[in-house]
């Protein structure tokens, strides 16, 4: 379709001020957290209401130009970066709470609405949103629901995927449809257990039913030092093994205790070899008997201090300290790269190790702050591009993924695939596991155009596979051509 013809469709579509083609404009949107993949849109548009969604989606599927779906842009995978000659979905103004339910503890809320908002606008009512990304002031539940996102309290409440009654969605074909149901039992295929997760490759998400918890009545916090990262790993598996399953436990070691210390002094302790921060809650009297136990279990292994928060300022400190570490790390270094993938427990101190070992070969440091009771790790490699240590870097961030697979674990634990690790998935997955999951995908999104060229690797281009030239699965299904 010619472009200014194209152009005029999309403004029909979301009205003239949701257009935007302003090359400066542009280029806002030109990556997400990944920033070291940039690719600038055709068109950026901003609908109102579901039904703009679906209007510009349709436009879409008759020109036959790409879409990409897009939050507040926190992703760290690249799911969000722009096809060149497609255009990006913002849906940063669908952005109301439809309603709240405190009988039911849920609440309807469109998918702009940041992941802390949600837990704000439900505190009157006893209630919050479970699942608390570290980016959660910022990043939208749309996002959420896509990334399958999880946070420092996941260990004990489980991930968004846990949270979420029905979705409201913009098929690919531009038609809309709700996925999931009101009920905790829906019959069938789990249809929205599929779509959570898959990274804005089915539809857009422009509505959400979202499960409310009630607050705990008692919150106890405690971090542990530790002076070996062994002792502390230790630790995690003897707290779990012993029957507790704390609401987060979360480890920092010296560099990444040194970067929160230099930015937000939450009053860690520099020098120490890892940090813990364990926190309970549930029922008083439950939460003292485990405390105590907890405290008991990090001095058998070790610990050679334990504080517990004597506040609630005081934990609310400490949680500030851990949810600005990634940032916090950049005063220690010009860049960094944030890893995300996740290795059995049990595994915790044999993974450090070997990417202390990974790090030193490639000359390189690694801040480690994770979610240590889901065996989830969050290797922050530093790097200074400038000096040229940009490619050195990637290939460490590489290799620390493929560990986690090789040690049993995965190559992501919560921030997505996207651009970012299409490239491993064959690490991780046979070639028909992918050509499975690429069925699901092609049964929603025949001709790929909703956020082509994330999740799935590229054959050849990539190099996932040495070995002659196969057919992508689309090729052979005659559904896309190589040009
Ligand atoms: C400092 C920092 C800390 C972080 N901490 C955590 C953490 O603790 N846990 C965690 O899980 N993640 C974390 N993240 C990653 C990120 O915040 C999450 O992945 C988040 O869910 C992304 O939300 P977003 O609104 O920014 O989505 P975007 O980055 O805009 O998009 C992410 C993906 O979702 C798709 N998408 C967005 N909206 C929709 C929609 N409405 N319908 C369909 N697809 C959609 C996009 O196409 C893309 O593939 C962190 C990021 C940063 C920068």
């Amino acid at each position: 379709m010619e472009p200014a013809r194209l152009r005029a469709e999309f403004a029909a579509a979301v009205g003239e001020d949701g257009v935007i083609d302003d090359p400066t404009e542009l280029r806002a949107y030109e990556c997400d957290g990944l920033t070291g993949y940039r690719v600038v849109p055709r068109l950026v548009l901003l609908p109102r209401t579901a039904e703009a969604v679906a209007a510009a989606v349709r436009v879409c599927a008759r020109a036959g130009v790409p879409f990409v779906p897009r939050g507040a842009g926190t992703g760290l995978s690249g799911g969000a970066l722009p096809v060149a000659d497609g255009v990006v979905i913002s849906l940063q103004r669908l952005r109301s709470i439809l309603e709240i339910d405190p009988v039911n503890c849920r609440a309807v809320v469109q998918p702009g609405v940041t992941n802390l908002e949600i837990s704000r606008s439900v505190a009157a009512h006893g209630l919050y949103f479970a699942p608390d990304p570290s980016s959660q002031q910022v990043c939208t539940i749309g996002g959420n629901v896509a990334e399958n996102s999880g946070g420092a309290h996941c260990l004990k409440y489980g991930f968004t995927v846990h949270h979420i009654h029905e979705i409201e969605v913009v098929l690919p074909n531009g038609s809309i449809t709700t996925l999931g149901g009101e009920s905790d039992h829906v019959a069938g295929y789990d249809l929205l257990g599929a779509f959570i997760g898959s990274e804005g490759t089915l539809g857009v998400v422009t509505s959400i039913t979202v499960r409310l918890l009630r607050k705990p009545t008692a919150v106890q916090t405690l971090v542990a030092d530790f002076d070996s990262v062994d002792d502390a790993g230790d630790t995690v598996t003897a707290i779990i093994a012993a029957g507790i399953v704390p609401a987060a436990v979360e480890m920092m070691d010296t560099l990444a205790i040194e970067a929160v210390e230099a930015a937000v002094a939450a009053g860690y302790s520099r020098g120490v070899a890892a940090a813990l921060i364990v926190e309970l809650d549930g029922p008083v009297d439950e939460v003292a008997a485990q405390l105590a136990e907890v405290e008991r279990l990090c001095h058998e292994q070790r610990s050679i201090a334990v504080k517990i928060a004597a506040t609630s300022d005081e934990r609310a400190t400490i949680w500030k300290g851990r949810k600005a570490a990634f940032a916090a790390v950049g005063r220690i270094s010009p860049d960094y790269f944030v890893q995300d993938g996740v290795v059995p427990r049990t595994r915790l101190s044999e993974t450090l190790n070997r990417i202390s070992e990974l790090a030193d070969a490639a000359g390189l440091r690694v801040a480690n702050v994770f979610h240590a009771g889901d065996g989830n790790l969050h290797p922050l490699v530093l790097y200074s591009e400038a000096a040229g240590e940009l490619e050195r870097a990637e290939h460490l961030s590489s290799a620390i993924a493929e560990l986690c697979v090789e040690l049993g674990g995965s190559l992501s634990g919560e921030h997505g695939i996207g651009t970012d690790k299409a490239c491993s998935m064959p690490r991780q997955f046979t070639e028909a596991d992918l050509a499975t999951m690429l069925r699901l995908r092609t049964a929603y999104d025949p001709v790929g155009l909703c956020n082509p060229g994330k999740v799935f690797p590229t054959p050849r281009l990539c190099g996932e596979r040495p070995g002659p030239h196969r057919p992508h699965p689309l090729e052979a299904a005659g559904l896309i051509e190589r040009t």
